[in-house]
């Protein structure tokens, strides 16, 4: 729904100690909590924080690489990509970067952070800096027979499928629950993502980033074919988009044990009036024209009393997919009811830790 911010400037809620470490102690930055060397963070602190899968760059963090080895390569860059470990048996997301601490113009806090090109820039909290330090989201390359061949970048009027995490919404959470918002809780489903929409007739297909061209062997426009979703969004009449997981055979490893593929809706926009339906308008077309779904867990969740920390626990465990010895589920993703515009993700650690992310 939103692009990630990979890197942006963040105050220092919290350092705590960790138990039989002198050198190290734990930083909470909102919903994360970072692995850092101690004293070099105090509350209240401005500094650099890189979400995890963001790929840094070598001249930036020379240290995330192991000695003797060399830096992974992601779109010519060399670098690594930040995963998610335990370090003394406390869980470590992403990377705190200390930045030299300092008033601005208008009075407020903000921090100095120093390029490898020796190019200086003060910040502010809440600034992205992913772009000025040369960090991006890295993404796993797709297999060539989900990729396809492209026809354009994914169209500007329909919204990416990407989530937020919840460890980045502390504020809105707190908002959600005065509100009084319900959600709609489905399992996140490890697969690819998958858009097929249809403008004035036109029929196409968009995988994560990009607008694919028509081919009948490419395993997208193969799962559209199979749930007739082009005849079933034409019936309507209506300028519609479909987004949902793409799982199966060769995609993350089929966790799944699928012997085909399939399409799994998670998400109807509507083009012309620029928003999504609401989960209950989603649920009755999907019954109606018969169209898989992601599993929901609730469909009108309560976040009242929860904190970011229960909302992780909640999302360990195993996915419906599949028998009782069934895979770890990646997570969850929430939908508001009264506000379709409003979603989340919360990835469950356990399996950030098992698969190694
Ligand atoms: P991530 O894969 O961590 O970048 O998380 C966002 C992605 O989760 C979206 O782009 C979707 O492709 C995918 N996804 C899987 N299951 C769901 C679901 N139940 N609801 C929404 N998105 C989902
Ligand atoms: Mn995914």
């Amino acid at each position: 729904m939103t692009e990630r911010k990979m890197a942006t400037i963040r105050r220092i809620d919290t350092i705590g100690p960790i138990e039989g470490a002198d050198a190290i102690e734990v930083a909470t930055v909102g919903g994360w909590k970072v692995v850092v060397k101690k004293g070099d963070f105090a509350p209240g602190d401005l500094a650099v924080y890189c979400e995890i899968d963001s790929f840094i760059p070598t001249t930036i963090a020379p240290f995330l690489t192991k000695p003797d080895h060399y830096p992974k390569v992601f779109e010519g860059v060399e670098g690594e990509r930040l995963r998610t470990v335990r370090l003394r048996k406390t869980l470590s997301q992403g990377l705190l970067m200390p930045g030299t601490q300092c008033p601005t113009v208008n009075g407020n806090n903000g921090i100095m952070v120093i390029r490898p090109d020796s190019m200086a820039h003060i910040f502010q909290e809440g600034d992205e800096v992913s772009e000025w330090l040369g960090i991006v989201k890295y993404e796993a390359p797709i297999p060539a027979q989900l990729a396809g061949e492209v026809k354009g970048m994914f169209p500007g009027f329909i919204p990416k499928t990407d989530q937020e995490r919840i460890q980045n919404l502390k504020a809105e959470l707190a908002e959600w629950q005065r509100l009084g918002y319900t959600f709609e809780r489905t399992e996140k489903l490890d697969g690819t993502s998958m858009t097929a929409f249809i403008v004035d007739g036109e029929f196409s297909i968009c995988s994560r980033n990009l607008e694919l061209k028509p081919n009948a062997d490419n395993s997208m426009f193969k799962a559209a074919a199979d749930q007739d979703l082009e005849a079933k969004m034409a019936l309507i009449g209506r300028n519609l988009a479909l987004q949902g997981e793409l799982i199966g055979n060769g995609i993350q490893g089929n966790k799944y044990k699928y012997t085909g593929q399939e399409f799994r809706l998670f998400d109807i926009y509507d083009i012309d009036a620029k928003k999504y339906f609401t989960p209950v308008e989603r649920k009755i077309f999907v019954s109606a024209q018969d169209i898989k779904h992601v599993p929901v867990m609730a469909s009108a969740f309560s976040l009242v009393g929860l904190t970011i920390d229960d909302l992780l626990k909640m999302a360990e465990g195993k996915s419906v997919m599949g028998d009782i010895t069934g895979p770890e589920r990646e997570g969850d993703v929430y939908k508001c009811n009264e506000n379709p515009q409003v979603s989340f993700k919360v990835i469950s650690n356990r399996f950030l830790i098992k698969n190694g992310d």
